[in-house]
C-alpha cells in the first residue's frame, strides 16, 4: 500500500509527544512542498530541558547536508557569540521556523530563498511542540523571519531588537538579528559592530535568566 503523506504537520505529532518522538516523526513529513528540494528535515536539537530556545528561519546549505541546525558559518558566528555571551551552546535548544531547506540554484550554488506564509504556517505544528514541551524560560527569535513568525507580521527587529516583548511563548521573549546578516555585513567594522550588538542582546537573555 503506498505510503500515506498528511498535508497537516499536526497528524503526524504522535500522542503524548517527547522532543525525540516528534524529531523521529518529522522525518516524513510532507505538509508543504519544501520536503521535495530539501535533503532531509533539520529538527531542532539540544536539551529537551533547556532554559533558553533560539529560533531561527531555516536550515540553510550545510544544515541540509548534515541533518543538524546551526552547524554552517552562521552556526558557527552563533557559537562564538554565545560563548561571548557566557551562554553554553550545549544549555540551549536551537531550532527554526521552517525544518527544510528552501534554495533556488545559482550555478552550481544552492542559494537560501526565503519560506512563504504557506511554509511557514505548515510547519507551525513542530515549533509549537516544540515550545511546549522544552518550556523554555527564555525565548530568542533569530532574524525577522522567526520574529513576525512568533511575534506578528508587523513586528520589526531593526525597531525592537533586544527589547523584553510580552508573550505567551515564554517568560522572556526577545528579537534579534539571525547570526547569517552578520555574515552579509558590507564591511568589517559594520560586521564587528553588528556582532557586538548581537552578543548584547544575547547577553539581555542571559541576565533574564540569571544564567
Ligand atoms: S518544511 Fe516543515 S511543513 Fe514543510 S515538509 Fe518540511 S517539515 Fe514539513
Amino acid at each position: 500500500m503506498p505510503k500515506k503523506h498528511p498535508k497537516d504537520a499536526a497528524e503526524l505529532i504522535p500522542d503524548r509527544p517527547t522532543i525525540a518522538s516528534i524529531r523521529a516523526a518529522a522525518k516524513d513529513c510532507t505538509a508543504c512542498d519544501l520536503y521535495k528540494r530539501g535533503t532531509q528535515t533539520v529538527f531542532g536539537e539540544g536539551s529537551s530541558r533547556a532554559a533558553l530556545m533560539l529560533v531561527g528561519e531555516q536550515p540553510g546549505d550545510a544544515e541540509d547536508l548534515s541533518g543538524h541546525p546551526f552547524v554552517g558559518p552562521a552556526g558557527k558566528l552563533l557559537d562564538r557569540a554565545l560563548a561571548e555571551a557566557g551562554i553554553d551552546r550545549a544549555e540551549v535548544y536551537v531550532t527554526n521556523v521552517v525544518k527544510h531547506f528552501k534554495w533556488e540554484a545559482r550555478g552550481k550554488r544552492r542559494i537560501h530563498k526565503k519560506p512563504n506564509a504557506g511554509e511557514i504556517a505548515a510547519c507551525r505544528p513542530w515549533l509549537d511542540t516544540e515550545i511546549a514541551l522544552v518550556k523554555p524560560r527564555a525565548l530568542v527569535c533569530l532574524g525577522a523571519t522567526a520574529a513576525q513568525a512568533l511575534l506578528g507580521k508587523s513586528f520589526k527587529v531593526t525597531a525592537h531588537r533586544g527589547e523584553f516583548i510580552t508573550s505567551s511563548l515564554a517568560p522572556v521573549v526577545l528579537a534579534t538579528v539571525h547570526p547569517s546578516s552578520l555574515l552579509r555585513a558590507p564591511d568589517e567594522e559594520t560586521r564587528r559592530r553588528e556582532t557586538k550588538r548581537f552578543i548584547d542582546d544575547l547577553r539581555q537573555a542571559r541576565r533574564a535568566l540569571k544564567l
